[in-house]
């Protein structure tokens, strides 16, 4: 099968440096192992984007292809034919190397920063309509001193001692076939060939600094206890060059329901009547759960205590649907504890009257 490195890529022929890099850089999050456990196609693209950057990165191997259309690796280790010795740990080496990573094949992978959370109360507003939270987060940052480096920017920086500059450290190993040399990130510069002459103040040479932030999240309607938000790349900086943010978790602790008792979508309200408006009927206020001006409840003649009056789609949002759920009126009655003389005069002829009798009696 021929192997063509531009085509990989989705590259022109005529692309330069920076055009290679990105769309490898595109390409191999894509396809990382790490992102696609268990997929062997994934992982087939994640080499073969391995291989093309190899060959399109390096300027002698790009130009033998460009003549040949194909690259001789007389360079691997059992001197096979092309892309011989092209294999999955060296295409984990071109993305760590290529991110930046400080890791080692077999290693973590990715450097990511923690995670952050944040945990809040709704109101029964944003419970029902969602809306936009301004939330406080303390969070490391790449610190503003040193622009990240770790390193004091006056002193400047010096030759890492344990590459001597060349960012890579070279091990030989010794086996049956003859020793074959493989080339690691340096540990101590992480890559760059140079170590800080002197630690930042800022961050204490980290590279990272505590920073209090205000975010904007969009909360959509329905939330409730328990229920979770992810901004991606919202959380801890890891502190490496290179490395990305973790993601900001809200986490929705509770909801100030106001008096409100929730059931499901649903939100129940109690609402006392008097003896009379339960027999004659009324039209009485609810307070708004959205705290909009009252609404009003059309209670019916001859209802009976704990009867349940709906007002359709005004409840809670929906998460997964539009629309949202109904208030509940819950008619209870109010019986006093103690009438007064003009009370008892009046109930005493009310229950002389047929009309108040029980059936049957
Ligand atoms: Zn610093
Ligand atoms: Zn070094």
């Amino acid at each position: 099968m021929h192997f063509n490195p531009y085509e990989v890529l989705n590259l022109s022929r005529d692309a330069g440096e920076d055009d290679i890099k990105k769309a490898y850089r595109q390409q191999a999050m894509k396809f990382h192992p790490d992102r696609n456990p268990g997929d062997h196609q994934a992982e087939e693209k994640f080499k073969e984007v391995g291989r093309a950057y190899d060959i399109l990165s390096d300027p002698g191997k790009r130009s033998l292809y460009d003549r040949y259309g194909t690259v001789d690796d007389r360079e691997g280790p059992l001197g096979g034919g092309p892309f011989s010795g092209f294999g999955m740990e060296d295409a984990l080496r071109a993305f760590m190397e290529n991110f930046g990573f400080g890791g080692f094949s077999g290693g973590d992978m990715e450097s990511r920063g923690e995670d952050l959370t944040v945990s809040i109360e709704l109101t029964l507003p944003e419970a029902v309509l969602g809306g936009e939270r301004l939330l406080k987060a303390e969070r490391f940052e790449p610190c503003e001193t040193c622009d990240g480096s770790g390193a004091d920017p006056k002193a400047g920086t010096q030759t890492c001692l344990q590459c001597r500059g060349r960012g890579r450290v070279e091990t030989y190993r010794r086996t049956l076939l003859g020793t074959f040399r493989s080339v690691s990130p340096c540990r101590i510069c992480r890559g760059s060939g140079k170590v800080p002459r002197k630690p930042c103040s800022g961050c204490r040479g980290n590279g990272v600094a505590k920073k209090t932030r205000s975010i904007t999240v969009q909360l959509p309607p329905g939330l409730s206890e328990g229920h979770c938000l992810t901004l991606r790349g919202q959380g801890h900086h890891p502190g490496d060059a290179g490395g990305v943010p973790g993601n900001l978790r809200v986490l929705i602790r509770s909801v100030d329901y106001q008096g409100f008792t929730r059931e499901g979508d649903d939100l129940v309200h109690r609402l006392p009547i008097s003896y009379p408006e339960a027999v004659a009927g009324a039209v009485l206020p609810v307070p708004d759960p959205c705290g909009g001006e009252p609404l009003t409840v059309k209670v019916p003649e001859g209802v009976a205590g704990g009867a349940r009056i709906a007002l359709r789609g005004k409840g809670l949002g929906r998460l997964d649907r539009r629309g949202r759920g109904d208030l509940l009126v819950r008619v209870e009655i109010f019986v006093p504890r103690k009438p007064g003389r003009r009370e008892r005069k009046l109930l005493e002829e009310m229950a002389s009257m047929d009309g108040f009798a029980p059936p049957g009696r």
